[in-house]
Order: C-alpha cells, then structure tokens, then sequence
C-alpha cells in the first residue's frame, strides 16, 4: 500500500466557514480529505506537492443548489417576460431536446461553474421529451467528465394543460413512468457514501406543473430510497394565486398539506413567504434554494433571506438554469445575495460571511451534506478554492472576504474536488478547456436546429 498523495497549500489566509479565521496558514489534503489546517508553514512531509498560496484566499468550495443545465442551449429568450409567459415560451424549444443536447450544455454549464469556484452542483432537470435518449444519464457523464460533485434531481411533470397545469400536454409525462424512471435513476446513480460524487434526488417541478398525487409518491419514494426531495416554490405571485385558486391555500401550507416539509426537503426560491411560512421551514428544516440574479431577471421578487436566518431557517444559493440567470457565477451569486438583502433590509441585513455560508455551509445542509461538505475542517472532504484576492487588478482590500463577495468574483488559482486538481490558473484541467466551452454553443445549435423542425421560431417569442 502507498500513503495517499499529499497537498500542502502554504501562506494563504483561510476562511474555513466554520471556526476562526487563519490569515496566514496552511491546509494540509491527504488523499480525498483535509487532514489538518492551522497557522504558519506546513510541517515538513517530504514527497508532497506544495502549493504557494501567497495573495490568495482559500474557501469551501462553492455549493450550486438550484440549477437547470440544460438551459444553457435556450439563454436569451423572452426576454422581458414573467416567469409563467418565460416557462409558455420555452416549454416548446425544450420539447425538442435530446440527451447530446443536454450532455454539451451540462459539459459547458458545470465547467463554467467550476471555473468559478464551484465544486458541488445540483441539477434540477424536469423536462423529458419522448424517446431523445438517456438525458438524465447525459448530465452525469459531463460531471464525471468535468470532476464535480454532482446532485442530479430526477424532475417531473405530469399536470399538462388538459389538468389546469401550465406546460402544454406533449411535455409532461404519465406518473406510473415518472416514477419507475425516477426509481431507475435511483438504482443505477445513486451513490450515498461520505465521499459520494453522485447523488440523486427526487423532484417533481411544481406546484403548477405536478399533481398532489405525482408530489405524494414522489415523496414516498424517495423516503422509501432514503433520498432527498426538492422542489420549486413560492417564486412568484402568479403563482400564489394559482396555488389559492387551484387548491384554496398559498404554496407553503399545500407543502405541508402533502408532506413536503421535513429536513430532507430543500425548495427552490422561497420568494413569497408569510410570518408564518418562515416560521414553519424553520421548525421543519426544511431548507431553501436562494437565487437571486434569476428572481431578479423575472421580476419574481427578493426572498426574505436575512429574515429566514434569523428564525434559524437553513438557506443555501442557486444559480437557477442558464435561460433564467444567463451565465451567473456562484461566486456571482454571494454579491448579489448580500447586494439584495440590503436593498430591502438596509447595510446590516448580511455580511460578507453570512453570504460565504450561504454558498458553502448552507448548501451542503441543503443537500444533507454537512458532515463532508461546506467548511475547511479537518475529516471533511478536500473540496478546496483558492482565489485570487491578491494581485494585479485585484480589490484594494485589506480583507480578503470583502474582496471575494463585495465585488465580482476574483480569479480563481486553484479548485480541489476531493483533493483532484479540477481548475488551475483559471483553466479546466480535467478535460479540455476550449472544447468544455464549444460543447455549449454547440448544444445551442443543435437545439435551435431541433426546435425548429418541431415548429419553434423566434418571432414566437414574447417581447414587449
Ligand atoms: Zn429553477
């Protein structure tokens, strides 16, 4: 037997998310795990890589819990609608796609994201065309291919038009096949060990696209397989109304209604709440998909974050899908969550740090992954970013968490998925950099091309 490979990273200030501050330290990765952090140089441990981490910052690495990669291959559509015009639009280009389709836009999306520091993403893909291929098998294969870890949720429609749903009928699917696929994607991806790069969750769509019957089994299901259960909810008011006029109660109390509030539930967005519906994800745990830049671009509205933590309700960020926040960063998205908390709360309402939780700590805890994921701590997996804060261009800032999260993301020197070396130097190192980046606009061709033989064309699309 060898001894696992050694990492030192040395003369960098570390923000481990939990416990104190180091400004000047070093993190010492054996193997897929952190063995030990602290001040100073790193003892001498002859063999080891070693890692100058002058001018640099080292986090957790940044957890996406809210994502649709398919999107990248439909951004810049409807531009100036709502969310339920957006979705009307889009449901017939996504109606065409494929499984190739979805490989090169989750190749492109996940890259993207890691190159920013992101080394855990969920996928919340709920779109599953007839007869285009394995596209739930598509994403995880670009995963694999990029080095992320990887939260694919098994989405679900099945409550078209014809059923007073909002997605026209040739997109949803029958429950008896949801839930045998979904039980099929548990049984051949799901991997629940510590150091686990795939997870699957269970997640019909929404309240306004699945039926109380396909969100009660699916929550039996999944309880059944012992996996999470995710969900979008409380977006926008439109659908609060359709919510109180559907089913004659407001989103949060139908969740309850049907089971769907417990600590292995995360819901995405979490914009409209009551008083009482913070106090009830609280008492629950169950945990919440911020995404700001995407409620903004729809015009859904600010999640009452700063309010959710103060009840000690868990919140973690989303990017959302690439046709709702075209192209953000999760680095991106700590900015705006603190730039938008503020806006409505005023200059105390969230910390650079509160924000660096979110992204990290708070994410893991939306995924059920605490234990291995989200702080720099000694047993916890190597999931490590070093960012630039330090350097030429770089924020004149003194400290380094200000620079990270009060402005755009800094350049990213190093990212570890359990150790692996993923990004150096703000280039892919798993897989070919430039053809990662190819693999989306290729995956937008085709979908264009796709759409259109299916009857799709631009002048459909909503401008005002
Ligand atoms: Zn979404």
């Amino acid at each position: 037997m060898t001894s696992p490979m050694t990492l030192l990273i040395e003369n960098v200030h570390i923000a481990p998310v939990a416990g104190p501050e180091i400004p000047s330290g070093h993190i010492v990765v054996e193997g897929d795990r952190i063995a030990a952090l602290g001040p100073g140089p790193a003892p001498l441990t002859p063999g080891a890589r070693r890692v100058d981490g002058s001018g640099c910052l080292a986090t957790p690495g940044l957890v996406n819990t809210h994502h649709h990669l398919y999107q990248w291959a439909s951004q810049g559509l409807a531009q100036d609608a709502t969310l339920f015009e957006w979705l009307v639009a889009l449901y017939d280009v996504w109606a065409a796609m494929d499984a190739e389709v979805v490989r090169g836009a989750a190749t492109a999306g996940l890259g993207w994201l890691a190159l920013a520091g992101c080394t855990t993403s969920s996928d919340h893909h709920y779109v599953f065309p007839k007869g285009r291929g394995d596209l739930f098998a598509a994403g995880i294969e670009a995963a694999r291919e990029i080095g992320v870890r990887f939260h694919p949720a098994r989405g679900s429609m099945d409550r078209g038009r014809s059923h007073g749903g909002l997605p026209p009928d040739e997109v949803v699917e029958e429950l008896d096949d949801v839930l045998a696929a979904t039980a099929e994607a548990i049984d051949a991806h799901h991997d629940p060990s510590p150091s686990s790069m795939v997870r699957v969750a269970v997640a019909p769509c929404s309240p306004f696209s699945a039926s109380a019957r396909l969100m009660t089994e699916s929550a039996a299901l999944a309880r059944a397989r012992g996996v999470r259960l995710h969900t979008h909810l409380a977006e926008t008011l439109d659908e609060d109304e359709h919510c109180v006029e559907q089913f004659g109660m407001r989103p949060v109390d139908y969740m309850d209604k049907l089971g769907w509030l417990g600590p292995d539930v995360w819901l995405a967005h979490a914009v409209h709440l009551s008083d009482g519906d913070i106090v009830k994800l609280a008492r629950t745990g169950t945990g919440s998909a911020h995404c700001p830049s995407s409620n903004a671009r729809l015009g859904a509205g600010i999640a009452r974050v700063s309010e959710m933590l103060r009840q000690g309700a868990n919140v973690g960020l989303g990017v959302d899908g690439s046709a709702s926040s075209e192209l953000t960063s999760l680095a991106g998205e700590m900015r705006q969550a603190l730039l938008f908390q503020r806006a409505r709360y005023g200059p105390r309402a969230l910390s650079a740090r509160q924000a660096l939780e979110l992204a990290t700590l708070g994410g893991a805890r939306n995924l059920g992954r605490e234990a291995e994921l989200g702080s720099l701590e000694p047993g916890k997996l190597a999931d490590v970013v070093l960012w630039r804060t330090g350097g030429p261009f770089a924020a004149a800032v003194a400290d380094p968490v200000c620079a990270l999260v009060f402005g755009p993301p800094p350049p990213v020197a190093l990212v570890l998925v359990g150790g692996r070396t993923v990004v150096e130097d703000g280039e892919l190192r798993t897989t070919p950099h430039d053809a990662a980046g190819r693999a989306g606009a290729d995956a937008h061709r085709r979908l264009t091309r796709l759409a259109a033989e299916h009857g799709f064309t631009a002048a459909r699309e909503i401008h005002h």
